[in-house]
């Protein structure tokens, strides 16, 4: 059986004593397994990144834009096989891994501006002869670690920016699913990426942990749950680290009673069962302020979730796909039971799909649950998958007093006509991500991607403006070139320009 390796200095290396079973989740089969690096690996890879960090710091940035440049067009180029690598094991139909993959792209483009990004601040006489600068220099080697859930773009978050800032990288993917995210960091040895700049090293929680205890690795990047987020920040953070760490989330959308509804039900479909509701901002709450809009609402979703298409990635007339694993797949089902035993209405149901021909996948069908309360379990989990929950409401500021009191403060958004209600909402609500009308606020790579409360434990949000300060440590220098001969007399006082 195939078995999906690591990258190390530019090689694909399969050692590690220990492989894992990677799942085509349409089929429910096995299809390759995954090679599990160990301790040994991982400390290597860190040392050829090491030892090829000195060359490529010194690599002026607009060479370094340059390989970015030519990135992005093997990316374009070689599109319909990293979508299909991401269908076979991920399980996303075609056109949703297309969409996934030109977000990734984009935070290519966006690297691809490195030398205006890291031009610094110029101040000239701060004080007579005397110039201040501060220039943005690289970590040295840092560390991504990502989840299943987008193998190709939340990779493509990190580590172009971090690569283009001067840095060297240590990938470690999601082990589900790590074949699309081990072949695009092929393309950018193709693209002329020195050896040892870039590193891949797929494998479970040994990987990880070598990460966070090596002093070499001077920043982590996290994408994941907020149980791992939490660990990965606390203790990268213990061990001198730079740390950000992206986690998990529930996101409510607001729906008023002057909202347009047909709208708001279109974009609510796609946004809470879109690549089966296993996106970090997927929608997975709709909050209806009054009973009116809130019997509309339902009545409306359900007829419209009877046109949901659900089968293999491979079908690209279909909807959304399979879950990730059997396991997730019956973790979700519980979910359902458990809101229907708290007293909640399933009022679609998906627990029995069927799927002719692929009754050995991992789907879960459409999934609409009415009554649900901030009681219930199935309210206060994230549940990640094709599961979307109503909650009554009598106005938006409970609405809000209910988003805010949630743990997590990933993505929201308010479906309305009333700037004056949208405003006000946008404004006040504890959510580091806000759409008005907007189902799915994902920021565009020159803007950054980050929530609040427990979605995010870190100062800085992934990619955009921001992913630039995260790889990057800021170096002021003050400088003053006296004149032959002028010798200044020792001053005791704290110098200033009064
Ligand atoms: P996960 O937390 O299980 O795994 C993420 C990464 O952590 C993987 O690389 C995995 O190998 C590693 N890992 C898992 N357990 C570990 C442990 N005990 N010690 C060290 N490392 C460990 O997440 P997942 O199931 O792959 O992805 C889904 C989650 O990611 C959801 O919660 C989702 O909301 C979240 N997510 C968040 C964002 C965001 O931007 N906030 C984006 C995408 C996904």
């Amino acid at each position: 059986m195939a078995i999906v390796g690591h990258l190390i200095n530019g090689q694909i290396v399969t050692d590690g004593d220990r492989n894992q079973d990677i799942y085509n989740p349409s089929t429910g089969e096995i299809s390759k397994q995954v090679a599990l690096a160990s301790r040994t690996t991982v400390e290597r890879a860190i040392s050829v990144a090491q030892d090829a960090y000195p060359a490529w710091r010194n690599t002026p940035a607009i060479k370094r834009a340059r390989i970015m440049f030519k990135f992005k067009d093997l990316l374009e180029q070689h599109a319909d096989e990293i979508c299909s690598l991401i269908g076979a094991e991920h399980g996303k139909i075609s056109h949703d891994a297309a969409g996934e993959l030109q977000r990734g792209i984009e935070n290519v483009e966006y690297a691809c501006c490195a030398p205006e990004l890291l031009k610094g601040e110029h101040s000239k006489n701060v004080a007579p002869g005397i110039d201040s600068w501060s220039e943005f220099q690289p970590l040295g080697v840092v560390a991504g670690i990502t989840p299943f859930n987008f193998p190709a773009m939340v990779p493509l978050w990190m580590y172009p920016m971090a690569i283009v800032c001067g840095n060297c990288f240590i990938l470690k993917p999601s082990e589900r699913d790590p074949s699309s995210t081990l072949y695009i960091a092929e393309l950018l040895k193709k693209a002329g990426l020195p050896d040892g700049v870039m590193n891949v090293v797929n494998g479970d929680k040994e990987a990880v942990d070598t990460l966070l205890a090596d002093d070499r690795i001077k920043a982590v990047s996290f994408v994941g749950s907020t149980p791992i987020a939490e660990y990965i920040y606390s203790t990268a953070s213990a061990n001198g680290k730079r740390c950000q760490a992206l986690g998990g989330a529930k996101n409510h959308a607001i729906v008023m009673p002057d909202a347009d509804m047909d709208n708001a039900v279109s974009q609510l479909l796609g946004a809470a069962f879109g690549s089966s509701g296993e996106r970090c901002m997927a929608l997975s709450v709709a909050v209806a302020v009054g009973e009116a809009a809130a019997d509309q609402l339902v009545s409306k979703m359900a007829e419209a979730m009877k046109t949901l298409k659900i089968g293999p990635c491979h079908d690209s007339s279909n909807d959304f796909g399979p879950v990730i694993t059997k396991q997730h797949q019956q973790k979700v089902f519980g979910y359902i039971d458990s809101a229907q035993e708290q007293g909640a209405s399933v009022v679609v149901d998906g627990r029995n799909p069927d799927i002719a021909g692929y009754e050995d996948g991992f789907y879960v069908g459409g999934t609409l649950i009415d009554h649900v309360t901030s009681q219930m379990e199935s309210y206060n989990a994230e549940i990640f998958g094709p599961v979307l929950q109503v909650v009554r409401v009598n106005s938006m500021q409970e609405a809000m007093d209910l988003i805010d009191a949630h743990e997590y403060g990933n993505g929201t958004c308010i479906f309305t006509r009333d700037g004056e209600a949208a405003r006000y909402f946008s404004d006040h609500i504890q959510v580091g991500m806000v759409g008005i009308n907007i189902p799915l606020p994902v920021p565009v790579s020159y803007h950054s991607f980050g929530g609040w409360k427990r979605s995010l434990f870190g100062d800085l949000h992934a990619y955009g403006p921001d992913g630039v300060r995260f790889y990057t440590k800021r170096k002021t220098i003050t400088q003053r070139w006296p004149s032959a001969g002028v010798r200044e007399g020792a001053q005791f006082s704290m110098p200033t320009m009064s």
